[in-house]
Parts: C-alpha cells; structure tokens; sequence
C-alpha cells in the first residue's frame, strides 16, 4: 500500500550534516522527516574527531552521549610534515575521538528521532525533475513499494552523492584516496599519524574496534597507471614508503583496499527560496584538516536557522539566503587556505609535482576582514581618537535566536564584508559613539557603563589594530 508523509522539511541523507540539521528543526517545532538509503549502523570513511568539536557537540547538547558511547580518546597526532616534527600536545589540551563512523553517525541520527524527526532508514529518494513553486512531491522507496513526501522545503544532506545536482566547482587538485583497516598492528596509544612523502601523504590511526586505518592520499595518474586489480599492490607499496605507518604491513588486513575521491569542491549555488544544500552536499574541504564531520554538523546549525528563517519569516528570505551564500564562501576559502598553507611548507622539502599542485591557490581571494595590526602599546590612555573616515555603518545578517536577522554592523574601506560582534559585542553601536573624537581613556569610561571594562578594552584595542580608528591632536 502506498502511504504519504506531509512534512514541513524533507533531509535527504542521516550522516552529521543531516541528522544535525534535521534535529534542529524539530527542535524548533518544525514537522521534519529524514531519508536515509542505507541500513545503519553504515561504515563511513572520516574517523578522527579534533578537540575542536567539543564545543559544537556540546552547544547541541551531544557531548555527553558522545563521550559514553566508548569512543577512544587522544590528544596527540604524530606529525611527521616538512620540517616539523610534532609528538607531543600542549599541555592540558582538550582530547579528541577516533571514532567508529558506524557508531557516531547512528547516535546522531538516534538523536534525531528522539527529537521528533520521522526518520526513514533504509529507504531511497528519487528527486523530482524541477523545483516546484509550492510543495515538494517526494518519491520514496521502500522495500521496494514507492511512497511519497510532501514537503514545503529540501534539505540536500546526501554528501558527496549531491542529490540535488548542480554545478559544482573543484576547489583543489583532483586527490584519491585508499584506505584499509588493519589488525593486529604494532602501535600502542591512541594518537593520529599525519606524515608526507615524496608525492603522497599519510594520515592513520587505531579505532574503537581494535583496528587502525591507515590511507594513503596520491594523485590519480597513480590509480590509472594500475587499475583496480593493481591497487592493493600500490597502497602497499606506498605505505612501505612511510615511516609512521609502514608497520602496519605486519599486521592483517581485515577488508579489501578502499578507493575514494578526496577531492575538495563547493556547490555553486548552495540555497534557494524552499532547497538548501549542506554538508559534502554543499562543499568539501581538504580531509588535511580531519574537520569535515564539524564543519558538516557547524554548517547544519547555520542551514537550520535559514530555513526557520523562510518558513517563519519570509520577508527575511533574502537576508537569509545571502547569509548562507556568503558563510559558505567564506569557510570554503579559510580551509583552503589552510591546507594550501600546510602544503606550500613541502615545497622547499619536496620539489614533486604532487607538493606544486597542491600548494598552489586555486580559488579568487575571498571577502575578508583585513586585520593592519597596529601595535596596541601605540594607544595612550590621553590619547584623542575618533573613527576613521574609512568607516561606515551598515546592515548585514546575522545568526540570531535561531533567525537570520538584520544587524547594524561595521565595514571599512580596506574589508570586503561587514562585521557585527566581536566578542558577542555589538560594535557598531560602540563605534557610533567614538565619530567625535575622545580621549581613551573617556571612551571607555563610557563604554564601561554597558559592558564590563575588560571587553570595553578588547573592543577599542581591536577597532585601533583593525585600523578603524585613528589619532585626532
Ligand atoms: C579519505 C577521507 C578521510 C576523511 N577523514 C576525516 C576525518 O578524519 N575527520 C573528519 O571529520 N572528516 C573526515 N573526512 C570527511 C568526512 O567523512 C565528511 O566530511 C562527512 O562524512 C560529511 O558528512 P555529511 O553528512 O555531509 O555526508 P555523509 O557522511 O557522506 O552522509 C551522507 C548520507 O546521505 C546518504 N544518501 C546519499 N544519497 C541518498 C539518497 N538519494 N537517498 C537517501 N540517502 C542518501 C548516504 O547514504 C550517507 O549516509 C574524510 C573524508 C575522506 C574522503
């Protein structure tokens, strides 16, 4: 029999960026439903979870159910990159997770039920030919019987597989990636291992299971050379040319080698007026950084306030749809920058093509807030300041409430997009205040009746190191 769902929100696709999303919304009292294609728990590729997800994971009240699932926990990466060698963390440093995939992702999605999600699993989608005006007719498939969903809005949370079609634009050199999951290894502890090579890199480590992953980045001319009976014997032969990871040839490989596009790229066009695309659906970043499962689930947060924004308030769908455009350009950019930075350190030790590629920046520079970092020590208490005449006031969109609304915020002519709160302070509103100039002493004394005197010195030593302010005899 065939049954509909109507729903205020379609996710298609349970990893982080869907279930994240999809919670969310329901969390908000929106009608949400997910599509999942694959019987969970699913094995997923991307185990290493940084520190720097500690503070996402608990702001979705997450972080506790995490940290019991039995995860491993480290600190530490072996880091064996150009001329830097890396062992031990700085003390006191947050640890991270290596992960099972599997396990992580169900509890997400488990999360997701719990907070009111409908959620399909295993079943399958086949999009609609066009984006309609009103609502989304969803085929669904499961068990082999066709459903359907009526939706107001899509989420694209199907990762690489992008769902929603569109074009996308590789952000940087086309990289494969085999992997292979080990027992019976040498290694003790429970750190990651990063380390390049002459036209390959390595990233490895142990997981829950007792096994360890180890994979080996390369560029594809490799793989075609070899095909895919030649592949085993390549990942083995690169692997022997590592020296934190060549042990693992000692131990038992537990699966066939894995192959898979690592490559980074970004969906031109990732909202529209009822879709949005996020996670690997919307962009994917250098696995480098081992952050794409918290930028999956940080873009989810920011892509659930979008649309709250368009089912709540549809005078701000602009306003919204231009936020999320332009947060997502602006992450896409810092990561690459990032790896670009981590890759152009090879070129004075590795004079490969593979180093040359990667090193290069493939992206126009981006919308950022240029930082002239004046040196502070310059500002005198007696000092007279005022604003510079490089500054203006104008409205942006900002994540608020759970809305995407309109702020009064600051551009300078030598910034290319404007910049509301710096830390959580409304600056324009401060900066209004100084268009007359004032001794610093003055300013913060004023200042310091709304906000207490240590932000008041942090907010007027970033305006003067930023270059907003300037001297007034
Ligand atoms: C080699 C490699 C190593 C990596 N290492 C790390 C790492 O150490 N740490 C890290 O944080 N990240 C890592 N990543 C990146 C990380 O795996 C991804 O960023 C993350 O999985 C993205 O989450 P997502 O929810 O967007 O997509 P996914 O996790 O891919 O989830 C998408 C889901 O959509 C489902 N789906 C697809 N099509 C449909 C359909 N038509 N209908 C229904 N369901 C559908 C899929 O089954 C899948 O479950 C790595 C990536 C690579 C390639």
């Amino acid at each position: 029999m065939t049954a509909t769902w109507d729903v205020d929100i379609c996710v298609i696709g349970g990893g982080p960026a869907g279930s994240t999303i999809g919670r969310c919304l329901a969390q908000l009292g929106h009608r949400v439903c997910i599509v999942e294609k694959t019987q969970f728990p699913r094995s997923h590729i991307g185990e290493s979870l940084p520190p720097s997800i500690l503070p996402l994971l608990e702001s979705l009240g997450l972080l506790a159910s995490i940290e019991q699932a039995g995860f491993l926990r480290t600190r530490r990466t072996l880091l064996r990159w150009a001329s830097v060698q890396r062992d031990d963390p700085p003390p006191g440093a947050p640890q991270g997770f290596q992960v099972d995939r599997g396990r992580f992702d169900q509890l997400l999605l488990e999360a997701a039920r719990q907070a009111g999600v409908i959620v399909f699993n295993p079943a399958k989608v086949q999009l609609p030919a066009s984006n309609p005006v009103d609502t989304w007719q969803i085929p669904l498939w499961i068990n082999g019987c066709e459903h359907s969903v009526h939706a107001r809005l899509l989420v694209d949370a199907s990762g690489k597989a992008g769902c929603l079609g569109g074009i996308r634009q590789r952000t940087a050199s086309v990289t494969l990636a085999a992997f292979a999951y080990w027992s019976e290894v040498p290694f003790n502890g429970t750190e990651t291992r990063v380390e390049d090579g002459p036209e390959c890199w390595y990233w490895g480590a142990p997981l829950p299971d007792g096994t360890f992953n180890a994979t080996v980045f390369f560029d594809p001319d490799r793989y075609k050379a070899v095909g895919r009976n030649g592949l085993e014997a390549l990942y083995r032969s690169l692997l022997a040319g590592s020296s934190l990871l060549r042990d693992c040839l000692h131990g038992r490989l537990v699966q066939p080698v894995h192959c898979c596009d690592a490559t980074s790229y970004a969906s031109k066009e990732p909202v529209g007026n009822n879709w949005i695309k996020v996670g690997e659906a919307s962009f994917s970043i250098d696995p480098l950084s081992s952050q794409g499962v918290q930028t999956a689930m940080g873009t989810a947060v920011g892509a659930a306030a979008v649309i709250n924004t368009l089912l709540h308030r549809p005078g701000s769908s602009d306003l919204a749809i231009e936020f999320y455009r332009t947060r997502q350009s602006e992450m896409i950019i810092r990561h690459h920058q990032l790896a670009t930075g981590s890759y152009a350190l090879q070129q004075s030790y590795y004079d490969t093509l593979f180093w040359k590629r990667r090193a290069m920046n493939q992206l126009e520079p981006h919308p950022h807030v240029a930082s002239i970092a004046l040196p502070l020590a310059e500002l005198y208490p007696h000092s007279n300041v005022r604003l510079a005449d490089c500054v203006r006031i104008v409205e942006t969109g900002v994540l608020r409430n759970n809305y995407i609304e309109s702020a009064s915020a600051l551009i300078a002519s030598h910034w290319d997009r404007p910049v509301a709160f710096v830390h959580e302070v409304p600056v324009a509103e401060f900066a209004e205040s100084v268009r007359q100039p004032q001794r610093v002493v003055d300013i913060l004394g004023k200042w310091s009746n709304r906000i207490p005197w240590d932000q008041c010195e942090a907010i007027l030593g970033w305006m003067w190191q930023s270059g907003l302010l300037e001297f007034q005899q």
